[in-house]
């Protein structure tokens, strides 16, 4: 599909091009749906070989963030920003120059951190717009948040699996131990189940995961191992057509973005009979936690509430699709398209 057919196929509201010589900034900002509220997604800046490139980045990516958003119950369209950059040219003048283009937008866009984007990024971003979330001293890093949402939904499989939520003895097989899947290593060992680790990098955190009791696996050997539940949270499009086949899990969830390589790869878990707590939903405490600053005054304890909801969403889900046979991926994406045509409830 062009990028042309993509927009009319998916009703993208608005995607805005910006250029300011002097500061390097070459941005697309797409704003996918407002129907519920300002669209939020972060701003993702990476050197794309091509301006057709960037274009099917910002749309793909601003449309799930309309399914995210609106899954999580948060009163926010969905939109993207991304710009075309080489990483190690970042600087002050081209974030200022990024705030301008959000700000023209007039609050129909909120912006926040994504890949390569940092806190400095966007604080000096503010310096041009208000219109940006995951403030330094408002709501902060993320990745607490989507820890324990990420726990939280792997608790609904165990539900859905075993008949109870608690994880003592659950065989849990996790990839990647960074911000998100160190901080959940942690919670789900406390929690007592027995767990399986690979990281690329963050050995320290490797051998911290080790000494609390975890064990670790080669990555290339993650996929086969024997367990319950496979919680990859490194990168996306780990479940393909190479690794599926290897699977000995009951159920997968983790929180990487974007798991699936295509919707066929959700077709594939469900024949093997493996259950998948869909991407968008078990990852969305991120979004659940900075996103209130869009709408709201920041409450901690809100959030909270409304993340540990993420539970109740996934089991449904789960159960539903154990009803009707459909994939997990599809039913998801239909209770977020629901939401979006008839508004939260
Ligand atoms: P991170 O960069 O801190 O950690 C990623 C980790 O994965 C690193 O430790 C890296 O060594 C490891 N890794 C990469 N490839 C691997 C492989 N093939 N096998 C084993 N380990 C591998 O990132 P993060 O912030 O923890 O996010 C992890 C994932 O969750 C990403 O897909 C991200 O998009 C998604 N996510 C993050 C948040 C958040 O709040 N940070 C929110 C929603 C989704």
């Amino acid at each position: 599909m062009s990028n042309l057919e993509f927009i009319k196929t998916y009703g993208h509201e608005e995607v805005a091009f910006f250029q300011n010589e002097k500061a390097g900034l070459r941005a697309i900002i797409g704003v996918h749906s407002t129907k519920l509220g300002p669209a939020l997604g972060g701003c993702r800046l990476y050197p794309y070989a091509s301006l057709d490139d960037a274009l099917f980045d910002v749309l793909r990516l601003s449309r799930g963030m309309s399914f995210k958003n609106a899954a999580a119950g948060l009163p926010l369209g969905g939109g993207k920003g991304v710009i075309i950059a080489d990483p190690k040219a970042k600087c002050q003048d081209l974030f200022e120059a990024y705030g301008e283009a959000v700000d023209s937008l007039g609050g129909r866009y909120y912006t926040a951190e994504d890949v390569n984007t940092t806190v400095q990024d966007m604080t000096w971003t503010m310096n041009k717009t208000k219109y940006v979330v995951g403030q330094d001293g408002v709501s902060g890093d993320p990745s607490p948040y989507t820890a324990i949402g990420g726990v939280d939904g792997i608790k609904a499989v165990a539900k859905f699996l075993f008949g109870s939520d608690s994880l003592k003895g659950v065989k849990i097989a996790l990839q990647g131990l960074g911000h998100v899947g160190f901080d959940m290593a942690k919670q789900l060992l406390d929690l007592g189940a027995d767990l399986i680790v690979s990281t690329y990098s963050n050995r320290k955190n490797m051998e911290e995961a080790k000494s609390w009791g975890a064990k670790e696996v080669p990555d290339a050997d993650i996929y086969s191992t024997e367990c319950d539940i496979l919680a990859p949270c490194a990168l996306g499009a780990t479940l393909n057509y190479k690794t599926i086949p290897t699977l000995k899990c009951k159920a997968v969830a983790g929180i990487a973005n974007n798991q699936l390589l295509d919707d066929e790869c959700g077709v594939m878990l469900k024949k093997k009979g493996i259950a998948y707590a869909p991407d968008f939903i078990i990852n969305g405490g991120g979004v659940i936690n900075a996103g209130q600053e869009a709408f709201t005054t920041y409450d901690k304890e809100k959030v909270l509430v409304q993340v540990h909801n993420i539970y109740n969403t996934v089991y449904n889900i789960l159960e539903e699709s154990k009803k009707t046979g459909e994939p997990e991926g599809v039913i998801a994406q239909r209770f977020a398209e629901e939401r979006i045509k008839n508004g939260l409830k």
